[in-house]
């Protein structure tokens, strides 16, 4: 979301920025935007941990004003008011977005403002062409062949930013089904659309200023295709991947832009977004067991039906009450709580918190499990503990903290479900099959608060943890259940 936001407002002022004629850069405003981008990496580096991720945010918002003010003043722009305006307006309509949208549906607004970066990068590219003069980008009365590479691959990848995350949008927020979509042949119709997208790009560059209109139409049609095509076959348990790849093509939509319009702070934030999302979505697929050219190939996972389905089979299990359930806390040693989706549509957190501070009151050791894919987001889990003052220094990542169940008296599974799902180690048929997962069977008991027995988790497959001899079913809302178990601990 972050690396977002440092490219969008690039993108809104880059046009008027290169309004200039083919003057040289000003070397005040070059040393402003080398400022700028300093700032930003020491915010992504503040961002690394939760613990200095508040001097992070800081240090990005510094770098922005003065990427934003440099911009601002720079004489290069034609019409400040226009932009003066468009900035009001985009402002308003953010903030009305950004403080209606509820915490459980920021997966599909971050995928939506994907769309609108690459949105963005595709009209200015198509500005650039249309009115090159303005641009700077006319030489000997045409626009040379290497600013018609740069404009074309900004186009293109800005188009497949687009589209792509249209459909991600759609599938997050279960207005499209999450199920796969399998053409044909989808591998090679992929291919051959990029190929052509690569033709089409170079015979653009190539092409005299008569004959380039059908290519860039070509072009930009073709890959609003291939964003549309690469992720629609992607289903099942997933879309972050899918989320934090279409952060990292939004990133080098930018940046491409940055190149054919010679703004530096544009290609600096464009690549810092291109390449933290690539980082990103190469440690997910690494986190998830998933190889990066199957999930950049797109419809990797997708053999299997995924995407919402129910629990087919109906098999005993037990059911538990606050009561019981407070009752075997209290007597624990070691509970070790993972949460997931489900908390976060119940917002249970601050009840969580409460819950855990009273075990330890009672000498209860409480640790929190976070798997890099729990949630809708990537750090959703991170952001809501943070938000309900959960120390830092109790919430560890998958790996460190898996071979400690074994020890454990209590695994608290509240609103989880894939994550936990010992599917993924053993059903090769499974959607989720390779995703390492919590080993909770490991644990002396299991509590597992969801709703019902009916719902799945984001995968659609039932969940061997519900029928375990040492699991009890804690049926209800996440946070109703745990302000019943708060009161029956006080
Ligand atoms: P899941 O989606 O697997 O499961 C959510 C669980 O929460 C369900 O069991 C549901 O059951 C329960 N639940 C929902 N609402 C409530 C409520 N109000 N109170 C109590 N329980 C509730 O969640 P996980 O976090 O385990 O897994 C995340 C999944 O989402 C993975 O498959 C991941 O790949 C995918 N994903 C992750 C993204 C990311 O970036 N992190 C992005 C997109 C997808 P019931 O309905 O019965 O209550």
């Amino acid at each position: 979301m972050y690396r977002l936001l440092l490219a969008a407002p690039f993108l809104a002022l880059a046009a008027p920025a290169h309004a200039a004629t083919g003057e040289a850069v000003n070397p005040w405003v070059a040393l402003a935007y080398l400022v700028a981008g300093v700032f930003f990496i020491l915010a992504l580096r503040g961002l690394s941990s939760p613990s200095t991720s508040r001097t992070g945010n800081r240090f990005g918002i510094i770098g922005m004003l003065i990427a934003v003010v440099t911009t601002l003043v720079t004489h290069d722009i034609a019409n400040i008011a226009e932009i003066g305006i468009a900035i009001f307006l985009g402002g308003i309509i953010g903030f009305t977005i950004a403080r209606r949208i509820a915490m459980t549906a920021m997966p599909e607004l971050v995928a939506g403002f994907h769309s609108l970066v690459g949105l963005a990068a595709v009209l200015v590219g198509w500005a650039a062409y249309l009115n090159p003069g303005a641009f700077g980008l006319l030489v000997d009365g045409g626009i040379s062949p290497v600013s018609k590479v740069e404009m074309g691959l900004g186009i293109a990848i800005g188009a497949i930013t687009f589209s792509g995350s249209v459909i991600a949008f759609a599938k997050l927020s279960g207005r499209m089904s999450g199920s796969p979509i399998l053409l044909p042949a989808r591998h090679v119709i992929n291919l051959g659309t990029l190929a052509a997208i690569l033709v089409l790009t170079a015979l653009f560059a190539m092409a005299g200023p008569s004959e380039t209109m059908p290519l860039i139409v070509a072009l930009t049609v073709l890959a609003f295709l291939i964003g549309f095509l690469l992720i629609i076959p992607i289903g099942g348990a997933d879309m972050p991947v899918v989320v934090s790849m279409l952060n990292s093509y939004s990133g080098w939509a930018a940046a491409a832009m940055g190149f054919t319009l010679g703004n530096t702070a544009m290609i600096i934030t464009g690549a810092l977004v291109g390449s933290s999302g690539a980082i990103l979505s190469y440690i997910m697929c690494r986190a998830m067991n998933r190889s990066f050219i199957s999930v950049i190939a797109g419809g990797f996972g997708a053999d299997a039906s995924a995407g919402g389905g129910e629990a087919k089979e109906q098999r005993p299990y037990k059911q538990g009450s606050a009561a019981d359930a407070a009752f075997m806390l209290e007597q624990a040693e070691k509970v070790i709580i993972i949460p997931g989706y489900g908390m976060a549509v119940a917002q249970a957190q601050h009840a969580l918190r409460e819950m855990a501070d009273l075990l330890e009151e009672k000498g209860v050791e409480v640790k929190y499990a976070i798997h890099p894919v729990a949630g809708r987001m990537p750090g959703h889990m991170n952001v809501l503990l943070a938000e309900a003052s959960v120390p830092y220094e109790n919430v560890f990542e998958l790996e460190d903290i898996n071979s400690e169940f074994a020890q454990a008296d209590v695994a608290f599974i509240i609103g989880a479900n894939d994550v936990v799902n010992p599917a993924a180690k053993t059903d090769k048929s499974s959607p989720i099959y390779g995703m390492p997962v919590f080993d909770v069977d490991k644990a002396k008991q299991v509590f597992f608060i969801k709703r019902s027995m009916g719902g799945v988790g984001y995968a659609g497959v039932d969940n061997d943890v519900f029928y375990m001899d040492q699991t009890m079913m804690l049926l209800s809302d996440a946070k109703k259940m745990v302000e019943e178990i708060v009161k029956a601990l006080d």
